[in-house]
């Protein structure tokens, strides 16, 4: 079970310097900075993550869309399948609000109610990868 940002720094499989669990000064700042590097990182929609007192707080936004993920709030303590299970359901979720937001001109009409261009995984402008608009 996770019940602090170092059980989570583990879980991450971050290698914490043995400096910052012995000072109780920048521990905090120092785990978080690196889990929040690592979050980042590791996920192909560079999802965010934040602390608060006694839980954290992980989602993404999306490039050039107004909205993001929803954001999925945890408190301590939880287990770690289920922080990989709710990155994975940002990840997912990422990458549905790209498919529905990032279509070229070639991909086909707007949608009238998002007022954004789905991706046509057909078109052969973009070969169905979208564009940033
Ligand atoms: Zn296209």
């Amino acid at each position: 079970m996770i019940k602090n940002p170092l059980m989570l720094a583990r879980h991450l499989c971050i290698d914490v310097p043995k400096k910052a669990v012995t000072d109780d000064k920048t521990r905090d700042s120092t785990i978080r900075h690196l889990i929040e590097r690592i979050v980042f990182q590791s996920t192909e929609c560079g999802a965010w993550i934040e602390f608060y007192p006694g839980g954290i707080s992980i989602g993404s936004i999306v490039e050039g869309v107004e909205y993001g993920t929803k954001a999925y709030n945890m408190n301590y303590e939880f287990t770690g399948a289920k922080f990989d299970r709710h990155i994975a359901d940002i990840e997912k979720e990422a990458k549905e609000i790209w498919n529905d937001t990032h279509g070229c001109e070639d991909c086909g009409p707007e949608n009238p109610d998002t007022g954004y261009v789905p991706i046509n995984p057909n078109c052969e402008n973009c070969m169905g990868k979208g564009l940033i608009t």
